[in-house]
């Protein structure tokens, strides 16, 4: 498979060339082409697999057109720790280089909330955040999450380790049903399976 067969925004192709990637990992041979027709994903996939483009690609595809309103934002990335989520940012950085409109936002402890209300406020087409932060805004009630169409999941075997599933649970309840999901885990525990069970529909199911 080539990138350019994967029916990507061809702004996106660009700065994945940019970067230098020659050819799509086995996860992202995988995970785009069902992503960007609207499908749920399941990505087992542990890091080093390419699994974070698997994700913000199709998302920048999808999300390219259309504007976010305040407090409601677009796109949802929910990721077990800060360090994994300014990652996760600096990826979309990186791939959202000739996608100038496109806004996004880091919602982490261990910052102000002035700065992260600033950006809500204005309106962020992706957040990027950690479930225990991104949930004290939403108790603020500085932020809705009724406008999420595409949330995803990021290593959701970390997210169980760090006794985040309530959280998480809470989250996908405050989203719309309509939304897509993208799940990633490196394993699929019990519990995990559980939530899956629950809360995507009709997964495409991706393990390498
Ligand atoms: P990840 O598994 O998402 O943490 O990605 C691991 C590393 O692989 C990151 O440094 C990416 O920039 C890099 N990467 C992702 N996809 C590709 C690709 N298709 N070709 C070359 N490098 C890639």
């Amino acid at each position: 498979t080539k990138f350019s067969d994967l029916n990507l925004d061809p702004k996106v192709l660009k700065a994945i060339e940019d970067a230098g990637y020659e050819s799509p990992t086995p996860i992202q041979a995988g995970a785009i082409p069902p992503a960007l027709l609207g499908q749920d994903v399941l990505g087992i996939a542990q890091t080093g697999t390419g699994k974070t483009a698997s994700f913000t690609l199709p998302m920048i595809t999808l999300l390219g057109k259309g504007r976010a309103r305040a407090r409601m934002p677009r796109s949802l990335v929910l990721c077990p720790t800060r360090e994994l989520a300014a990652q996760v940012a600096e990826n979309f950085d990186t791939y959202t280089k000739y996608h100038t409109k496109l806004t996004k936002a880091l919602l982490i402890g261990g910052v102000s909330f002035k700065e992260q209300d600033r950006l809500i406020d204005k309106g962020v087409d992706v957040l990027i955040a950690t479930p225990g932060r991104l949930l004290d805004h939403v108790e603020r009630g500085k932020l809705l999450l009724t406008g999420v169409q595409v949330m995803v999941v990021d290593e959701a075997d970390r997210m169980l380790d760090m006794g985040f599933i309530p959280d998480i649970e809470r989250i996908f309840s405050l989203t719309p049903f309509t939304r897509q999901t993208l799940f990633f885990s490196a394993t699929m525990a019990p519990e995990i399976e559980r939530i899956t069970n629950t809360f995507l529909s009709n997964p495409a199911r991706i393990e390498v």
